[in-house]
């Protein structure tokens, strides 16, 4: 045994007293084990008693467990992995690897890193726990409820970090983060060696960090017999990962879930936005009490659902005898605040005894598995999300609003089953499920660019990328663009090799065309810029167009208007969210602007992370002066350095454009400004709908390109 597997056993002698001192004095001796169990114990009668301040210490921050922690844990108690508690520990301490799944709402993100802290306490050896989520409202949300739950301050013992927000401290023990935070940290500290246990939650979502992150902590967990590691999971698919872990143990909550009926639309329809509103409010009208989840693809989607059911819903009050209804959006920038609202109960009635009010809540695939919302009876689901797409053979990724799949259908329709029996309105035929779904989604692995992924696996140490065991090998098509792309962008050698520019771009938190040209700026004098502009293309959309006031937003958006491009547009904008006029009342001076405050406060903050890490390499900040003719032009020919592989040439003549290294046909996106003789273009994103659009584009020279990516147009 290792001096620290004798610590641990030792820590974990089971003591019968349950009095507070007796606690105090097993948590004093670093002797505690099954404190959990005695705090519950005590439970029943200190919350009862209200009297907490008498009842049992915090064993993480040392305090007494306040009246918070004693009523919360009343309910905790009634989860389904409570009950599993004593088998759920006596697997993890049997084996290295465990895969534990459990259905959606069973406790699972919630309580199982509570067992393990309580058990192990890792902080007596100076370790954490991590739990990966593959979505950052998620990390976000689940950290502010445990922190609840344990009676800790969010960003104290419990805490989070997603990319451009670290909401942890020194004490911090239990840590939430995103599938992608945690790979980051694995490129400084290969081993994760502040980890005593790290948790994969939601790995049936397959996301590409957690896919990386699966095959990376199988290998540490060879150098580190210490390490913990649990991979969870929604879905009882789970021979896959137990496989794929050298047959890991699993243990499985049984469901406790109500039937739930499902009804499908007898025809195909043409207009699921305008199908999901009618059934929402019919919903409304006519069945008995209990909240209302509806899914849909995206921010602007939702935001304008939500404003519309609003609107129809006070109509309805209003005419027939209908109760209160409040809508709550759920996507992804969300900001925080915002996000715990929909935990809120539903409002009251009108009167005693009228018609029941019920909240609804409009989100994104976050509300499949990723956060459970209770209350939930109704749920309408239209059957799209929006997915990534990536083809090889053109080179281009997407998101693009797409069928989902049987496995996520079933998910959807059981979140109305969770505290009683529901209803699920699918509004799409039965015959379309039957016939037209897929099974499973692809994991996103299968579905991207990998070239981020590669620029890591490569910091990572992992040279052998053909061997290095994925769950699902991407193509050979993908990596060899992924490699073809990286050596463009010289951050790779032709023998593949990591280079000095390629180690540089992976210190940055961006997809390697935006590092590479924020990395590359201070050669074009104009690093400050790009700064920006890699802070301002990192965040939601700052211009704000509300479909009742789409003319006044034209017009306020025609004041930062640079005619060569979107990016040029863009850095006006930042120039006027920081002047003297603005700074008096930035929030009014963005709302008259139609400006999104909120992005525009998240630029400046990734804006300063970004330049922390620029300063730390040594990174030039410059600026070109702003009187000087060659400001812009400085900036245009910075952004041609970085993104050379995505130019379009106009089609002499007409509106269109073409791709330069593959023929795509392509048209501006509507949001664009731009002068009409810009002949040559490098956008920033290609979006696929019913056409191909390229957005966010700034016209600049074809000499710039040659000058800067001689291999690339095949001019060496
Ligand atoms: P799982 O991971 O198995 O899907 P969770 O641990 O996320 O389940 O959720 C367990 C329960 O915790 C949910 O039923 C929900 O009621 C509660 N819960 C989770 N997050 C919050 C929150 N932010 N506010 C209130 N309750 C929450
Ligand atoms: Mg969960």
């Amino acid at each position: 045994m290792s001096d620290s597997e004798v610590e641990r056993s030792s820590k974990r002698m089971r003591s019968n007293e349950d009095s507070p001192e007796a606690i105090e004095e097993v948590i004093r001796n670093g002797t505690a084990s099954s404190i959990f169990d005695t705090f519950e114990r005590h439970a029943t009668t200190v919350a009862d008693a209200t009297r907490a301040e008498d009842g049992p210490m915090n064993p993480f921050s040392g305090l007494k467990y306040g009246q918070k922690y004693f009523s919360i844990l009343k309910t905790r108690r009634d989860l389904p992995v409570h009950a599993q508690r004593k088998e759920f520990l006596d697997v993890f301490h049997s084996t290295q690897i465990m895969v534990f799944v459990g259905e959606t709402g069973s406790g699972k993100t919630t309580q199982i890193p509570q067992f393990v802290l309580y058990d192990d306490l890792p902080h007596l050896l100076g370790k954490q726990v991590a739990c990966t989520q593959p979505r950052r409202v998620a990390a976000m949300s689940v950290a502010a409820r445990v922190a609840d739950e344990m009676d800790v301050r969010l960003g104290d013992e419990v805490g989070y970090s997603i990319r451009f927000e670290d909401k942890t401290s020194d004490k911090t023990v239990l840590k939430y983060m995103t599938d992608g935070m945690l790979l980051r940290e694995a490129m400084n500290d290969h081993n994760l060696d502040r980890y005593s246990c790290i948790i994969l939650d939601e790995a049936h979502e397959r996301t590409l960090a957690t896919d990386i992150l699966m095959g990376l902590i199988k290998q540490v967990a060879e150098r580190r017999p210490d390490l913990k590691i649990i991979i969870m999971s929604a879905t009882l698919d789970a021979e896959k990962f137990q496989k794929y872990f050298n047959d890991a143990p699993l243990l499985a909550v049984p469901g406790r879930t109500h039937p739930v009926e499902i009804y499908y639309t007898a025809e195909f329809q043409r207009d699921y936005l305008e199908a999901a509103l009618r059934t929402v409010l019919q919903i409304h009208a006519t069945e008995p009490e209990g909240d209302i989840l509806l899914f849909l693809t995206g921010e602007e989607e939702i935001e304008d659902a939500c404003r519309k059911i609003s609107l129809e819903a006070d109509e309805l009050s209003r005419e027939s005898n209908c109760g209160p209804l409040k809508v709550y959006p759920l996507y992804g920038s969300l900001p925080p605040h915002q996000q715990q609202k929909i935990f809120e109960p539903a409002p009251a009635p009108y009167r005693p005894g009228g018609a029941p009010g019920r909240k609804i809540i409009i989100g994104t695939n976050i509300a499949e598995t990723s956060l459970t919302i209770d209350g939930i009876v109704y749920v309408v689901d239209p059957g799209f999300a929006k997915q990534k797409v990536y083809n090889p053979r053109i080179r281009v990724e997407s998101l693009l609003v797409a069928p989902i799949s049987k496995a996520s259908a079933q998910q959807r329709a059981g979140r109305a089953g969770r505290t009683r029996p529901g209803k699920c309105f699918r509004l799409y035929t039965e015959e379309a499920f039957k016939k037209e779904l897929n099974e499973q989604s692809y994991p996103e692995i299968l579905r991207s660019n990998l070239a981020n992924t590669v620029l890591e696996l490569k910091k990572l140490g992992i040279d052998d990328l053909v061997h290095f065991d994925f769950m699902d090998p991407p193509a050979p098509e993908t990596m060899m663009r992924a490699l073809e792309e990286l050596n463009y962008l010289s951050c790779l050698d032709d023998d593949g090799n990591l280079t000095a520019l390629g180690r540089l771009a992976s210190e940055f938190p961006l997809d390697p065309m935006l590092a590479v040209t924020l990395i590359s700026s201070p050669e074009f004098y104009c690093s400050n810029e790009i700064l920006t502009l890699t802070a301002l293309l990192s965040v939601p959309n700052v211009f704000v167009r509300p479909n009742n006031a789409r003319k006044q937003a034209d017009e306020a958006k025609a004041l930062f208007v640079h005619e060569e491009g979107d990016h040029l547009t863009m850095l006006n904008v930042y120039h006027g969210f920081r002047s003297d006029e603005a700074r008096e009342n930035p929030q009014q001076w963005c709302f008259d602007h139609y400006l999104s405050y909120r992005s525009l406060q998240s630029a400046d903050s990734v804006r300063a992370q970004l330049k922390r890490i620029m300063e730390r390499n040594n990174i030039q900040l410059v600026s070109t002066p702003y009187e000087d003719r060659s400001y812009w032009i400085n900036i245009r020919k910075a952004l041609a350095a970085g993104y050379f592989m995505q130019v379009a040439k106009q089609v002499s003549g007409k509106k269109g454009y073409l791709t330069v290294k593959d023929n795509q046909d392509v048209l501006l996106h509507p949001s664009t400004v731009l002068s009409q003789d810009s002949e040559w273009v490098i956008y920033h994103e290609f979006v696929l709908t019913t056409k191909n659009y390229i957005r966010t584009v700034t016209s600049v020279k074809p000499e710039w390109l040659f000058e800067f990516a001689p291999l690339y147009y095949d001019l060496e």
